[in-house]
């Protein structure tokens, strides 16, 4: 079945553009006009890393791509908010892997990223090599073995996908001896964030151990570069329906119709828009967060003008671990004698019976 996993040699592409990733702002200050100081003070609690790929997308200071990646002093300054909102560490039966819902569990094999995103919600731990370990990966398969109602692992990290395609078979290879595991869902953001690490022998490995789903993670419509649309076509090939989990971000894409152009060209490069995040409330990032009634605003304004194909479901994750909910505008205006009044997507008034059956 697998062949492909070739004896690497030299760098893959994908590492060498990974190699050449900014960490310092001495770095960042040879592509664009920064003040070092105010970035050395925010980096030395949250680290920067942007890879050269993600860093060619900014088009202009200020830009969408520009604040998912630059870091900005507010994060520091306005001190605000949770450093691990959803109690993931609580929940956690081993370390890395979080049994929240009866089903599922959220399972974290990897602690590096293709770029550290300035919103991220696990900003605490994302860069810290002591995030996941070879010991916690073999206790956390341990548990879902010996948890017989897990049906669904959801691989996250970090970026599941920036593992070297042998040690992710490897764990693909102990969770599918799994009877009990049903599915097995993949979170990353490298078909957004390092295309390049999509190659044919990746998409062709995974191929292997169906029904395999990924999750990606697009928030602007200048990441959907032909770079993007060629990543998740190899993954789409190899028979993986492909999902995003877009997070709401001030002054990235709170705006109807920023989100309408990404929702729709989404649905061309084949991925599923799957759900739209409100921020999480995590400590260093509240100068992205925006009033719930933007989300709502947002999700009205696709509702019914585009396709419900391309509509992602509006969640909030609540804080304390409580787990996601959806959040929809309402629709239903009340009730009158034995009809439901309802407004529809242009916002005119219909009724709808409550009793349709015939007696
Ligand atoms: C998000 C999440 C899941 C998966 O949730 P779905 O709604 O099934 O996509 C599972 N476990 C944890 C802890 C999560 O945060
Ligand atoms: S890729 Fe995901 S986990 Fe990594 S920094 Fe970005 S949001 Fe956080």
């Amino acid at each position: 079945m697998i062949t492909a996993i070739k004896n690497r040699q030299a760098m893959e592409p994908w590492e060498q553009i990974l190699s050449k990733g900014i960490t310092t702002p001495q770095d960042l200050s040879s592509f664009m006009d920064v003040d070092e100081s105010k970035i050395q003070q925010v980096i030395s609690p949250y680290p920067m890393f942007i890879n050269p790929y993600y860093l060619g997308l900014i088009k202009e200071k200020g830009d969408g791509i520009y604040r998912q990646a630059i870091p900005d002093i507010r994060e520091i300054t306005q001190a605000n908010g949770f450093e691990d909102p959803l109690n993931e560490e609580v929940l956690s039966p081993v370390p890395g892997l979080t049994h929240k819902y009866p089903d599922r569990v959220l399972f974290l094999i990897s602690s590096r990223c293709a770029m550290y995103c300035r919103f991220c919600n696990r900003k605490r731990k994302v860069g810290r090599s002591s995030m996941v370990t070879r010991k916690s990966i073999r206790e956390g398969l341990s548990y879902i073995r010996a948890t017989g109602k897990i049906r669904d692992v959801l691989l996250s990290g970090g970026d599941p996908l920036l593992l070297p395609d042998s040690e992710l078979y490897q764990i693909l290879c102990e969770l599918r001896s799994i009877q009990h595991v049903e599915i097995i869902r993949i979170g990353t953001r490298v078909p957004c964030t390092l295309p390049q690490r999509i190659t044919p022998q990746l998409a062709g490995m995974l191929n292997g151990f169906h029904p395999i789903y990924i999750n990606t993670h697009f928030n602007h419509p200048s990441e959907i570069t032909p770079e993007a649309a060629h990543a998740c076509a190899m993954l789409a090939d190899a028979g993986i329906p492909m999902g995003c989990q877009t997070v709401l971000l001030k002054g990235v894409n709170d705006d109807p119709a920023v989100m309408k152009e990404l929702m729709q060209r989404l649905l061309t490069i084949r991925v599923r828009p799957y759900y739209l995040f409100q921020a999480d409330l995590a400590k260093g990032t509240s100068h992205f967060w925006t009033p719930l009634e933007k989300g709502l605003e947002i999700i009205s304004e696709l509702q019914g003008h585009i396709t419900g194909l391309c509509i992602p479901r509006f969640m909030i994750d609540l804080p304390g671990g409580g787990g996601k909910i959806p959040i929809t505008p309402e629709y239903v205006r009340g009730m009158k004698g034995n009809e439901l009044v309802i407004k529809n997507y242009l916002g005119e008034e219909y009724r709808y019976p409550l009793e349709s059956s015939s007696k």
